[in-house]
């Protein structure tokens, strides 16, 4: 018996066995049970769940393109991207700043996205993704700087990034409003403010990669809505269908609605589709999961718990090793140091991260390792005993493992 503190893989926010969802799903097997939505013959589900996505989206109008997973929604993002320019006259619009430590996926333009040295391996990025800096305080600020100067810093760093690559030249920002894979990095204090206006004067879209965040994951709707952002257009996959089947989903604002419709009329059509997007059994899932995110209290289940959520992981920099406990809503990680005033990590052959990972499966707890972390992000259905659970489990091997280590020397 496990307590999965991951939910899968921050995807299973209902559990695993909700039997609402469950009985969705087979009476829509019976119903009707796959059918592509290529040539304007869709399933029903799928115009239903469009329809429902851009209700409960930040825009006022727009339209929804779905696919298989959160990869498949970005990299068909830049694809729209790169039509849409070239159809209005600007071919040369088609760079994509992303930041270091985001990530976006693992196909070829979600991995040149992903701001993470192993896509090195695949010689990856591809020519025209663009890694901005991580607005990783804690990490990356300068000594006597201050976290508001931090983000000033990194507005401006991007402002001069752009410059110089020709702000004609780029085509989009691709962000996270909490970097996830990276880590659990929430922003600094500001960046979102302070960048927006800047992608703005230079007409570059804010593509919101709500992958993670999207669905309640930070006590919103929207991880945008937690930080104040105002995207042109939402990425989403994971917590729609709360894992229970396969689905990505690119979400226009109405602007770039317009703007796709015009230039796919001038092409004739978007020459994209994958064949198992907007299946009806993903999208009759996709609009009970959501029906439960909202209907069943589980976003205020989220808020409700955050305070016990990050107040415990908080405590835990009182501990030796612990160099930060961050998160927000139900994400969130502690990051190992070796040295807590210089910040030194742990060598890597003394995989701490995997250390403490291993002790708490072995003791019913499922947190995955992630570099010098450990990351949490519990379902949306936690309990506060369960919480209390995930605590104490969490406590006695963090320092189980550490006197371990302080035994290494
Ligand atoms: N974007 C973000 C923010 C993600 O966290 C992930 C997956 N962890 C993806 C995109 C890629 O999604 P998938 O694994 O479904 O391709």
């Amino acid at each position: 018996k496990y307590l999965d503190a991951n939910s899968g893989l921050w995807n299973a926010c209902a559990g695993f066995d909700h039997p609402g969802l469950i009985e969705v799903a087979q009476k829509q097997y019976a119903k009707f049970a796959g059918y592509h939505s290529l040539f304007g013959r869709l399933p029903e589900e799928t115009l239903e769940l469009s329809d429902k996505i851009i209700e409960v989206s930040p825009f006022d109008d727009g339209r929804v393109f779905f696919c298989n997973s959160g990869s498949e929604a970005n990299d068909t993002m830049i694809k729209m991207l790169w039509m849409l320019n070239a159809r209005k006259g600007n071919p040369q619009k088609r760079k994509i700043i992303t930041r270091i430590n985001g990530y976006h996926g693992v196909t070829l333009g979600a991995a040149s996205m992903t701001g993470k040295p192993y896509n090195e391996e695949f010689q990856l990025p591809l020519d025209g993704f663009i890694h901005a800096d991580c607005p990783h305080y804690w990490k990356f600020g300068k000594e006597d700087e201050t976290e508001d100067d931090f983000s000033k810093r990194m507005a401006n760093n991007l402002e001069n990034l752009i410059l110089k690559e020709g702000a004609e030249t780029i085509a989009g920002f691709f962000a996270e409003p909490v970097m996830g894979a990276g880590g659990v990095i929430p922003p600094s204090n500001g960046y979102f403010d302070l960048i927006q206006p800047i992608l703005k004067k230079y007409n570059i879209p804010f593509i919101a990669d709500e992958v993670i965040c999207g669905f309640g994951r930070t006590g919103n709707l929207w991880g945008s809505q937690t930080y104040n952002i105002q995207p042109d257009i939402l990425i989403a996959s994971k917590c729609i269908t709360s894992g229970f089947f396969p689905l990505g989903a690119v979400i226009l604002g109405e602007k770039m609605t317009q703007e796709m419709m015009e230039a796919s009329y001038k092409a004739e059509e978007f020459f994209h589709g994958f064949t198992a997007g907007g299946h009806p059994v993903g999208c009759a899932l996709a609009l009970e999961a959501i029906d439960i995110i909202i209907n069943e209290k589980m976003i205020e289940n989220v808020r409700n718990l955050e305070p016990i959520f990050m107040g415990g992981l908080k405590k835990f920099e009182e501990l030796e090793f612990i160099g930060e406990a961050r998160g927000i809503g139900l994400m969130g990680a502690l990051e190992m140091v070796h040295d807590k005033k210089t910040k030194t990590p742990f060598d890597g052959s003394i995989s701490i991260g995997e250390r403490i990972a291993n002790q708490c499966i072995e003791n019913g707890l499922i947190c995955r390792p992630l570099g010098p972390s450990i990351v949490l992000c519990p379902p949306f259905i936690t309990t506060e005993d369960e919480m209390g659970i995930i605590f104490e489990t969490l406590d006695k091997m963090l320092r189980k493992v550490f006197d371990e280590v302080k035994s290494l020397g």
